[in-house]
C-alpha cells in the first residue's frame, strides 16, 4: 500500500505542531531495526528514535523484565525514593560501565531528558566554579529549554526565544574549522579574560555533533580542550547524550581521546527501550547540591530502571562493542561506493561508530533524498545547520542485511532526487 496516508496523519493535527516529523503514515509496530505501518508496509530505521533506540526497538529481554515488574505490582512511578530497580541500576552501572573504566563519578538523576541533565550540568558547574559563562561551539546542541538552548550553537533553534542567558559564549567549530585555528582562537579568548571578559565556570561540548551535522572532532582536538580546562581550572562537560551509550563504539564518546570529564550528560539509549531517563555523572567533589537544588517529579520511573540494567548486560563483554565497530566499517565502505556513484552529489562523508553522515552540498538534496527513502521504506533525517547532511543513525544491532537493504533504498533514492 502506498506509504503516504495523510488522512490518518491528519486525524492527528489537534496536536500542537511545534515540531513534527513530516512522515505522513501512521506507526504501528517496531522490532529490531525495522518498523510497520498500520497498513503493514515495512521500514528500515537508521533513524533510532533519535538516538534512543540503540539496542533496537523492543529488545525481548527489556520487554521480559518490564512485563514481569508490572504484573507483580512492582512500584512503577517513584520520584527520587529508593526502589530495587533504582538500586540495581545504580550498582550495575558502576560494575559494569565506571569500575572497568577506572571512572569515579556520582550518578544523578537530573529529570528524564537530554535537556535536563544539560541544564544540571550547566548549573553545578556555575555553582562549584562560583563563575557564569559557559563555553559552547558552532553547530552544537544542547536542548531546548532556556540553559541548553543559550550553548546550543545554531541560531534558528533559538529563533523567536531570543538568546537566552547572557553567560553563553559559542567557540568555533564544524566539519571545516582548522582545528589549530580554533584551538588557538580560545586560548587567544581566555588570556584575555584577565582583562575584562569573564572566566568561563566550563566548556560543553558533544565529541561528535549530533543535530549539528555529524562533525566528528579530531580526538586530538578534543584532548587539546582538556588541557586548556585542566590550565584554567574550567570545567569540562561532556553531552553523551547522542554520541553516548555505545553510538560511536565504545560507552562514552570519548573513551578514545582518553580525557577525564567533569561532568558527563547522558540520555536517549540509557533507558534501553526508549523509556525517559537521563543520567549525569558528576565527579565526587563537584557533589556540591543543597537539599531540594535541583529536583524533579520524573526522576524515578521503574520500567526505565529495568530496562536500563537489562540494556548493560551488553557491556559486560567485548562482543557488543566489537559488532558495532565491525558494522559501522562496512556501513562506512558502503557510504564510500554510494558516493563514488554519484558526484553530482559533490559529497563528503562524516561522523564515527554507527553515527554516520552524507554531507551533500547542493541546496535542498539532503532533504528530498530523504523524503524519496521514506517512500521505498528507509527511515533517515537530514541534520546540519542548513539540512545539508543525510544523517545515519541505525539501532546499534543493525546487521550486515540491513545495512544493504537500507544502502541499496539510499542508493534509488539519491537516483530518484536527482532526475
Ligand atoms: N544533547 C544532545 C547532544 C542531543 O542530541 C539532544 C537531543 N537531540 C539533547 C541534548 C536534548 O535531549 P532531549 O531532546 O531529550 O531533551
Amino acid at each position: 500500500k502506498a506509504r503516504n496516508d495523510m488522512t490518518a496523519f491528519e486525524e492527528m493535527e489537534s496536536a500542537v505542531r511545534s515540531y513534527s516529523r513530516g512522515w505522513p503514515v501512521v506507526f504501528e509496530k517496531a522490532k529490531g531495526y525495522k518498523l510497520w505501518d498500520k497498513d503493514g508496509n515495512e521500514y528500515i530505521d537508521f533513524f533510532a528514535g533519535a538516538g534512543a533506540l540503540n539496542y533496537g526497538h523492543n529488545p525481548s529481554e527489556m520487554q521480559k523484565v518490564m512485563i514481569d515488574y508490572i504484573q507483580n505490582d512492582g512500584v512503577i512511578h517513584s520520584l527520587d525514593m529508593a526502589t530495587t530497580p533504582r538500586k540495581k541500576f545504580l550498582e550495575s552501572f558502576n560494575e559494569v560501565i565506571l569500575k572497568p573504566r577506572n571512572m569515579d563519578y556520582k550518578v544523578m538523576f537530573p529529570g528524564p531528558t537530554g535537556t535536563n541533565t544539560v541544564e544540571s550540568a550547566l548549573k553545578i558547574a556555575r555553582k562549584v566554579t562560583g563563575r557564569d559563562t559557559v563555553i559552547g561551539f558552532t553547530n552544537a546542541f544542547h536542548g531546548m529549554t532556556i540553559g541548553s538552548l543559550s550553548v546550543t550553537g545554531n541560531s534558528f533553534k533559538r529563533s523567536g526565544a531570543g538568546i537566552p542567558l547572557n553567560h553563553a559564549v559559542s567557540m568555533p567549530f564544524d566539519q571545516y574549522v582548522d582545528e589549530q585555528d580554533s584551538i588557538a582562537y580560545i586560548e587567544r579568548f581566555l588570556e584575555d579574560s584577565g582583562s575584562g571578559v569573564a572566566l568561563p565556570a566550563a566548556f560543553i561540548l558533544e565529541t561528535v555533533q549530533g543535530e549539528g551535522g555529524i562533525n566528528a572532532a579530531r580526538l586530538e582536538w578534543v584532548k587539546k580542550i582538556e588541557e586548556i580546562c585542566r590550565k584554567w581550572d574550567i570545567l569540562l562537560i561532556i553531552d553523551d547524550v547522542q554520541a553516548g551509550c555505545g553510538r560511536t563504539g565504545t560507552f562514552f564518546s570519548f573513551e578514545e581521546a582518553g580525557i577525564n570529564p567533569d561532568i558527563i550528560c547522558l540520555s536517549k539509549s540509557i533507558g534501553g527501550v526508549g523509556l525517559p531517563m537521563a543520567i549525569t555523572l558528576i565527579k565526587p567533589e563537584f557533589d556540591q547540591w543543597g537539599p531540594g537544588e535541583h529536583n524533579g517529579t520524573f526522576r524515578g520511573n521503574n520500567l526505565a530502571f529495568l530496562a536500563a540494567t537489562e540494556a548493560l548486560n551488553n557491556w559486560k563483554t567485548e562482543s557488543f562493542s566489537q559488532n558495532i565497530k565491525k558494522m559501522s566499517s562496512l556501513f562506512q565502505e558502503r557510504m564510500k561506493r554510494t558516493v563514488e556513484k554519484f558526484p553530482q552529489l559533490n559529497a563528503d562523508l562524516r561522523g564515527r561508530g554507527l553515527m554516520l553522515g552524507i554531507g551533500v552540498h547542493v541546496d535542498g538534496l539532503a532533504g528530498e533524498i530523504c523524503a524519496e527513502a521514506f517512500s521505498r521504506g528507509l527511515i533517515l533525517e537530514t541534520s546540519g545547520a542548513k539540512d545539508e547532511v543525510v544523517k545515519f543513525l541505525p539501532p546499534l544491532i543493525i546487521d550486515e542485511d540491513g545495512i544493504k537493504k537500507g544502502m541499496d533504498i539510499l542508493e534509488e533514492s539519491i537516483q530518484a532526487a536527482l532526475e
